[in-house]
């Protein structure tokens, strides 16, 4: 079936709300994307017709959630092509999985180990390993990127040897919208026998991501960017590395026996799922993923390309106006700024006419610190964005920098 975007517009009933008199112009998406109504629905079947607490009960509700929370681990597991569904761990979300594997990291590192993350991170994917750096006397390196916020493998290449042992980095930057390399990063890493983890919150919306075709030995993504519920995610990871980390919280579901003396830990996947998990959540998430291959990641690309291209032409013929991250690979993010004006001023008139961006700095200081700005304005689209939503924007950018200037 053709892309029509007015059509998949009314699968989201958010998008038909108006914002300070204004039809809603959701820009936003990189922050989290709004929910179709086949992932609302799902959360209300939910809780209306088999609510009940997973593999523990005999009863009838149980097994059928159980059922449902397995088949939405199965969706994951095919999605991102694992090659066991073992492999997928639910978690709360990206940063609950990078917590995850660095907490793991703490038993298998010593003083004077390695490891390395990108210039281009999110918070969530440096502090989780600063940390690790600081239990572990391990040592923190950082590959550096270039002005136009691509980064620079020459330098990634010098700095990784035999001390690293594992390196982090994002698929797709959510402050600039680049593309890293992610398939060399990890084909140089192994080259010297070392763990990757791949941040993917900013990437599983736009591409169909294949775990095993990238050989990532972690890859963690948040459902909440993809269409489904905030509060649950997934840690993918190797058997192998699985099995070498130690179970991250203790509690129920994770355990095979407990007495006072001793106690054995469940298998994989339960092993890292202490706790009575985001049982709705879970289930959603499988129903989001199913939705957004309804759409397919072919069309969703194209639409998504096509806003790019078209809002990047029209913004730029705004004197003064520059873009942050205009490396040739990127999603439909578009970080800028007005010579001369905040960005959270543009952000607040924008907002009075109905469009929401993000403003500040996206959970990314240090990508800030190297233009040497406080933020940025953040316009992310979606597939279910259209031009004349574009439209919109460009006008209100253009209206604040009138009444700024
Ligand atoms: C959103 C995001 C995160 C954090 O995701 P949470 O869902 O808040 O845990 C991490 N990394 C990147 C690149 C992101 O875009």
């Amino acid at each position: 079936m053709a892309f029509n975007v007015d059509h998949i517009r009314k699968d989201f009933p958010i998008l038909s709300r108006e914002v300070n008199g204004h039809p809603l112009v959701y820009l936003d998406n990189a922050a989290t994307s709004q929910k179709p109504q086949v992932v609302i629905d799902c959360i209300v079947d939910y809780y209306s017709n088999y609510n009940a607490n997973i593999h523990r009960g005999v009863h009838t509700l149980s097994q059928e959630a159980t059922d449902k929370y397995e088949e939405a681990r199965t969706t994951i597991q095919t999605h991102f092509n694992a090659e066991f569904s073992r492999e997928i761990i639910f978690t709360s979300g990206t940063t609950h999985g990078i917590n995850l594997v660095a907490n793991g990291f703490s038993s298998l590192l010593t003083e004077g180990d390695e490891i390395i993350v990108s210039a281009l991170e999110h918070h969530s994917n440096i502090v989780p390993w600063q940390m690790l750096c600081e239990r572990t006397g391990a040592l923190l390196k950082v590959i550096p990127m270039d002005e136009t916020g691509v980064l620079q493998l020459s330098a990634y290449k010098e700095i990784l040897s035999e001390k690293t042992k594992l390196v982090f980095v994002n698929h797709i930057s959510n402050a600039l919208g680049t593309i890293n390399p992610v398939k060399e990063i990890i084909e140089l890493a192994h080259d010297v026998d070392a763990a990757v983890l791949i941040d993917g919150a900013q990437a599983t919306s736009h591409i169909k991501v294949d775990v095993q075709a990238l050989d990532a030995d972690f890859y963690v993504t948040s459902a909440h960017k993809m269409c489904g519920p905030t509060g649950v995610g997934m840690l993918y990871g190797k058997e192998i590395w699985l099995n070498k980390l130690p179970p991250y919280q203790g509690g129920g579901e994770m355990i095979k026996e407990v007495s006072f003396e001793k106690t054995t830990y469940a298998g994989l996947p339960h092993k890292f799922e202490a706790g009575t998990p985001n049982i709705c959540g879970g289930i959603a998430f499988g129903a989001a993923i199913k939705y957004l291959n309804s759409i397919g990641f072919n069309a969703i690309k194209k639409q998504e390309e096509r806003l790019l291209q078209y809002a990047t032409k029209e913004l730029l013929k705004i004197e003064g106006l520059k873009i942050y991250g205009t490396g040739a690979e990127k999603t439909s993010v578009i970080s800028f700024n007005i010579e001369g004006i905040h960005p959270y001023d543009i952000g607040t008139i924008v907002d009075k006419l109905g469009i929401a961006v993000r403003t500040g700095h996206h959970c990314a200081q240090p990508v800030m610190d190297f233009f040497k700005i406080p933020g940025t304005v953040r316009a992310s689209f979606a597939f279910y964005n259209s031009k004349e939503e574009v439209n919109s924007l460009v006008a209100a950018v253009k209206r604040a920098k009138l009444m700024l200037q």
